[in-house]
């Protein structure tokens, strides 16, 4: 057997404050979901160990701790990100349409060589509310922004019935492994 090759992958989560960022990434990591999150985690990030084919990826996963609200996150959260989770909440439209700003200060402030293939995923949270009623960005309007965006893979979730939350996280591990 021999030792798995290792890397190291960092991820930054982005949305509009309250749309479940950090509920998907205490699922992610913790299995658990509560519902009420400090909004500060006390800590710049948190990792997980994924393997992805003979490769060993340990992913760095930075949450914002509220400044979201102020669209200011400083240099030291984005630099050297590999991967950039957009996140929205499907019950609310302003959080959707706040994606194209996220989008924009990211590439902004990242400044990546390649910016048409920067590797984001798009992430429609909290499609559990209501059973689903109280809806009101249908998953064609989404998969249609992100076409425009250069094909940017695409993901609805419940963080709090841990619904494709790991789907989710597996494709950020293999699009930022494979972009490097
Ligand atoms: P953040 O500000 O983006 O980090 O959002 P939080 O993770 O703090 O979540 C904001 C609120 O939405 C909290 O009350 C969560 O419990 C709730 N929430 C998060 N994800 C979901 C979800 O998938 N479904 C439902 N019903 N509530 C959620
Ligand atoms: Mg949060």
């Amino acid at each position: 057997m021999t030792t798995p090759k290792r890397s190291l992958r960092k991820i930054i989560l982005l949305g509009d404050s309250g749309v479940g960022k950090t509920s998907l990434m205490n699922q992610y990591i913790t299995k658990k979901f509560r519902p009420q999150y400090k909004s500060t985690i006390g800590a710049d990030f948190v990792t997980k160990e994924v393997h992805i084919g003979d490769k060993l990826v340990t992913l760095q996963i930075w949450d914002t701790a509220g400044q979201e609200r102020f669209q200011s996150l400083g240099v030291a959260f984005y630099r050297g990100a590999d991967c950039c989770i957009l996140v929205y909440d499907v019950n609310v439209l302003k959080s959707f349409e706040t994606i194209q700003n996220w989008h924009q200060d990211f590439l902004k402030q990242v400044n990546p060589s390649n910016p048409e293939t920067f590797p984001f995923v798009l992430i429609g949270n909290k499609v559990d509310v209501d059973g689903g009623n109280s809806r009101v960005v249908d998953k064609t309007r989404a998969e249609n922004w992100c076409k425009s965006k250069g094909d940017i893979p695409y993901f609805e979730t419940s963080a709090k019935e841990d619904y494709n939350v790991d789907a989710a996280f597996l494709r950020v591990a293999q699009i930022s492994l494979a972009s490097q």
